[in-house]
């Protein structure tokens, strides 16, 4: 980054948020399940972040969803929809969990050199019934056609297995 970029950041990103750090707390994180800092760099619960594992008010919600469905992940397969999730840290104890990442220039199931692997959540390389959870975190909301991705979902799956996801609230001019 060189120092004009560095400095715009400065003024446009840090600078107008210096006034949301009052309103970060000490509190045990649900993510990595520690005590840490959840730092505030904004009004809303999306930009409040764990300082150990990086994980916002949506992802805590998650770990803590996880944890209450499933209790010992050490032989489950877990496949994430996103590479750079802070659920990585605490699950990463499964007997195998796949971050995955989206591209339309390589082939799903390809495995890039950080261990990624390319998947379309509507058409994926896993086998059917080979998943025992399913994760996605404000993903959905970006598939054109949802019901493929359900579809999908449930071919991946096993019996036994689960799917987990966010979507952001739709507000209506009632709100
Ligand atoms: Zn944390």
């Amino acid at each position: 980054m060189n120092l004009s970029t560095f400095l715009r950041k400065i003024r446009y990103r840090v600078l107008p948020n210096i006034k949301y750090l009052p309103q970060s707390r000490f509190r045990r994180c649900q993510c990595c399940l520690k005590p840490s800092l959840i730092i505030s760099f904004s009004d809303g619960e999306e930009f409040k972040l764990c300082i150990r594992c990086r994980a916002n008010l949506r992802y805590e919600m998650l770990a803590m969803m996880l944890r209450k469905y499933c209790s010992d992940f050490s032989n489950k397969v877990i496949v994430e929809f996103d590479p750079n999730s802070p659920l990585s840290i605490p699950f990463s104890g499964a007997y195998n969990y796949i971050k995955t990442y989206y591209s339309t220039s390589v082939p799903v199931g390809f495995i890039n050199a950080d261990g990624l692997r390319c998947e379309n959540i509507k058409q994926t390389s896993f086998d059917d019934t080979s998943v025992d959870v399913m994760i996605s975190s404000d993903v959905l909301e970006h598939v054109p056609d949802i019901e493929a991705a359900f579809i999908e979902t449930k071919r991946i799956l096993k019996l036994s297995g689960f799917q987990i996801f966010t979507v952001p609230p739709r507000l209506t001019k009632n709100n």
